[in-house]
């Protein structure tokens, strides 16, 4: 069967005037549909443009990215957008929820523009919440959440439109160890137990070893690949 993400030799270059940064060269990586694959990397060495490049939200200055087997190349912008919000749960390292929504809203939203047409099948929603501990939280804005609880929402709202693909840029980066369980836990379930595969990029070695797969990058390259340890977690939560 075809891998569910083909990156074949991409190569990212940021330009502001006369200075230029190489932030990824030479890129090629496959993940097969249903694996769970971490990245693991030092700061700089181009993770997150690898996860903008492979999400469509920048584009790559040469290469080539089969998401699914459509080639970003043949799309167009809207089309890579609707590709995007149909196929891709999205978690980011500062949460990037709206302030001004409640969680609810935040996971609303994220529902509304996914183009699904059926309704928000509400008890699926009731379980991601109770599995994340959220559930009674969510009329609050994020300013009234701790930040592991803002990272749960973000989770939630990635996963409420039960994506194919989740990409996941440092998603515990800045959590308490009662949360970042609750986020691994969370990701590790979808992956097992509704075949979501997962991308998760992060610089922590015990967080990675929850994957079956481990790539690492160094400089802007891929420099090795390991197999994880498919280490379960059990959140206390
Ligand atoms: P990581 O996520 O592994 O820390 P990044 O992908 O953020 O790495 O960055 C890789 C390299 O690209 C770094 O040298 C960084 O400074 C540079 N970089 C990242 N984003 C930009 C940008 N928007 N403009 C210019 N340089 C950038
Ligand atoms: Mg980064």
């Amino acid at each position: 069967m075809q891998p569910i993400i083909q990156a074949e030799q991409l190569e990212k270059v940021y330009r502001s005037g006369k200075v230029e940064v190489k932030a990824l060269q030479s890129a090629s990586f496959t993940v097969e549909r249903g694996e769970f694959v971490s990245i693991v990397g030092p700061s700089g060495s181009g993770k997150s443009t690898l996860f903008y490049l492979l999400g469509g939200l920048t584009q790559a200055t040469s290469g080539r990215i089969v998401i699914d087997g459509v080639d970003f190349a043949t799309l167009n912008d809207a089309e890579r957008t609707k590709m995007r919000k149909s196929k891709i749960g999205f978690v980011f390292q500062k949460f990037n929820l709206l302030p001004t929504l409640t969680a609810r809203q935040n996971i609303d939203i994220a529902y509304s523009i996914s183009g699904r047409t059926e309704p928000l099948d509400e008890a699926h929603l009731r379980n991601l919440t109770d599995m994340l501990g959220i559930s009674d939280r969510l009329d609050h804005r994020p300013s009234e959440l701790s930040g592991g609880q803002q990272q749960r929402v973000a989770i939630a709202r990635a996963l409420v439109t039960q994506p194919a693909i989740i990409l996941a840029d440092e998603p515990t980066g800045n959590l308490d160890t009662a949360s970042s369980d609750a986020v691994l836990e969370m990701l590790q379930r979808s992956n097992r137990d509704y075949k979501q595969t997962v991308l998760m990029i992060t610089h922590n070695p015990e967080a990675a070893s929850i994957a079956d797969r481990i790539l690492h990058m160094r400089d802007g390259r891929i420099t090795g690949v390991e197999a994880g340890a498919g280490r379960v977690i059990h959140s206390a939560l």
